[in-house]
């Protein structure tokens, strides 16, 4: 069976904690999705200069964050590595002419293990990781996730995880209750809009096409994860726009799952 493929905006870290509108809309998702053999996640808190996949056999959960409450790091998500679908991953890039490397000992980021754990709470579906080049376009993350789509044969779900809209400055200065700014809500409705199109040289082009790009993404690393998303998506005719809620006045939490039908 064809697994579909996730695209996630996480939020802060605290979510565990509040899981509030989104917790519950990654639990009724883990709960509604085929059971994956195996995860391979790609976070926006991994970055590296050639793409790697983490290959360790028990993945630590990083509490790659600071400045929060404590029992926030006393979470663990001890789900299983998944070294042979980093091995798997790894010919399929090479295959495709893209450099790669294997890590043996990178563990689970924020971005990983924090909607994983909402989504698949018991910790026993094998994941593995996949970096993210910051020194690259969308077109090339779009090509990262192309050469990925045959993993779905196996069984594997492919989550992007990132955010729709990310500006931390602006969070920080949002006043609590007052209502998400048009300029969130003009980039979020732009990305829906060219999704639904299957416009991909427009979403690769975002940052000169998109209505404030830059004041949502002051740097891209947290949109890149939807790119390979949307590469390793068969096409965009069966994609469905999930959870529309913003937090904190200006962070997007949607979600994207391409290809659920099949
Ligand atoms: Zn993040």
């Amino acid at each position: 069976m064809m697994m579909p493929v996730l695209f996630l905006s996480h939020g802060a870290p605290t979510l565990p904690l509040e899981p509030g509108e989104t917790g519950a809309a990654w639990k009724q998702l883990g709960a509604q999705l085929p059971r994956p053999a195996a995860i391979l996640a790609v976070s926006a808190h991994w970055e590296s200069h050639v793409p790697t996949l983490s290959r360790a056999v028990q993945p630590e959960t990083i509490h790659d964050f600071s400045g929060f409450p404590e029992e926030l790091y006393r979470l663990q998500y001890p789900a299983p590595g998944a070294p042979q679908l980093a091995e798997t991953a790894a010919r399929l890039l090479q295959q495709a002419n893209i450099p790669v490397q294997l890590d043996d000992r990178h563990g689970l980021d924020h971005g990983a293990w924090v909607p994983l754990s909402l989504m698949f709470p018991q910790a026993d579906i094998p994941v593995a990781q996949l970096s993210l080049q910051p020194d690259r376009d969308p077109a090339w993350h779009l090509a990262l996730g192309r050469a990925l789509r045959p993993l779905r044969e196996q069984g594997v779900l492919i989550v992007g995880s990132g955010a729709i809209t990310h500006n931390l400055r602006a969070v920080f200065r949002h006043p609590p209750g007052e209502a998400v700014p048009p300029w969130v809500t003009e980039f979020r409705d732009w990305i829906a809009a060219r999704i639904k199109e299957g416009d991909l040289d427009a979403l690769c082009d975002y940052r000169a096409l998109a209505p404030h790009a830059v004041q949502n993404h002051p740097t891209d690393e947290h949109l890149l994860p939807l790119f390979v998303a949307l590469g390793a998506a068969s096409g965009l005719e069966d994609a469905h726009h999930l959870n529309r809620v913003v937090t904190f006045g200006t962070l997007a939490m949607d979600a994207w799952l391409f290809d659920k039908a099949n």
